[in-house]
């Protein structure tokens, strides 16, 4: 088969044909049908060695298709089925994992499926079943972004779903892939009135018909705007760019009590102690999500409660796909395709 691989740190990825794996005891082979490519991908395509685990492997961390062929003891799926692939490669047994805290699996790292172990830009993706999601009627190309940046956004989302009450306030910061998702489940989810902010007029406009009820274009004022919008503060932020600058208006527009939940890697910084933020809050740094989460969201997908916009691409033409993404013309989520 063919597969888009990574084999040497610092030289372009490259197809090549390798053979088709064959599933051992508890693993699935997986016919892909749609593989979402993500700016985490750009990343691994760009970075020195080091940082993620040594090539060779087959990128594509946003995987979905059909199931080929099942290992030994490989219960509650048939061939043929649609599966949704978590894009976390936890262990399933530890602690955490037992309370269904997958995202903090004590024996997670940064290995995944696309990073390291070999990812779904290939014909056919070899998987541990306890990573596959059922998704029922819903189409695997539609599916294959909720395994990662729908997921990460459910997730700081519905860690915050006891508090957001009618009559509370939410800001989502950075309405573009995983705020818009956010901007939606909150809409669907809660009763919270959301106030979203961006640099960009397009996407707070496309936050507004996705549910926000107020929108700011970034800057300076924003916080002081949600403070007097908000008669004292929100009551969450979620900050999906994380910079210094994102989480100073995040902070300062937090009411007592209220949470700072930040998804954006944007590397910034700001104090935290004593009188630094506002009384009875909480700053919470957030990364990924486990196995309910994945499987509530391919419920709202299966149910139309949410929107995935998609721009599609072949796997021959997928460094068009990623090309498209480092430039930003993408609309939605990028997602290749196979027949
Ligand atoms: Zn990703
Ligand atoms: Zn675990």
């Amino acid at each position: 088969m063919r597969a888009y691989q990574i084999v040497e740190w610092g030289k372009p990825a490259q197809f090549n044909e390798i053979p088709i794996p064959r599933p051992g005891p508890g693993q699935i082979l997986v016919k892909m049908a749609g593989a979402g490519l993500c700016h985490t991908d750009i990343s691994i395509l760009q970075s020195p060695a080091g940082f993620w685990p040594d090539p060779p492997f087959t990128i594509g961390h946003e995987n979905a298709g059909r199931i080929a062929e099942l290992g030994a003891n490989v219960e509650g799926f048939a061939e043929g089925d649609g599966v949704l692939i978590s894009s976390m490669y936890w262990c399933g047994h530890c602690d955490k994992c037992a309370r269904g805290l997958h995202e903090q699996c004590r024996h997670i790292g940064l290995a995944g499926y696309g990073v390291g172990y070999d990812g779904g830009l290939a014909e056919y993706i070899l998987i541990e079943a306890k990573h596959a999601i059922a998704l029922g009627s819903l189409d695997p190309v539609r599916a294959a972004p909720l395994a990662d940046a729908a997921a990460t956004s459910y997730h700081a989302v519905k860690s915050m779903l006891p508090i957001l009450v009618p009559g509370s306030t939410a800001v989502v910061t950075g309405v573009g892939g995983l705020g818009a998702y956010a901007v939606q489940y909150l809409a669907t989810l809660s009763g919270t009135r959301i106030i979203a902010l961006d640099t960009s007029q397009t996407r707070l406009n496309e936050a507004t018909r996705l549910g926000a009820h107020e929108v700011y274009i970034s800057d300076g004022e924003c916080a002081e705007k949600i403070r007097d919008s908000t008669s004292g503060g929100a009551d969450a932020v979620f900050d999906f760019v994380g910079t210094t600058p994102t989480l100073s208006t995040g902070m300062a527009a937090l009411s007592q009590g209220g949470r700072l939940i930040v998804a954006g890697i944007g590397g910034g910084e700001i104090p935290i102690g004593w009188e630094k933020i506002a009384m009875n809050a909480g700053f919470i740094n957030t990364r990924g999500f486990n196995l309910p989460d994945l499987n509530e969201i391919v419920s709202l997908a299966r149910d139309d409660r949410i929107e995935m916009a998609a721009t599609h691409f072949t796997f021959d033409d997928v460094e068009s796909g990623l090309r498209a993404l480092e430039d930003a013309t993408v609309e939605g989520r990028a997602v290749v395709t196979f027949d």
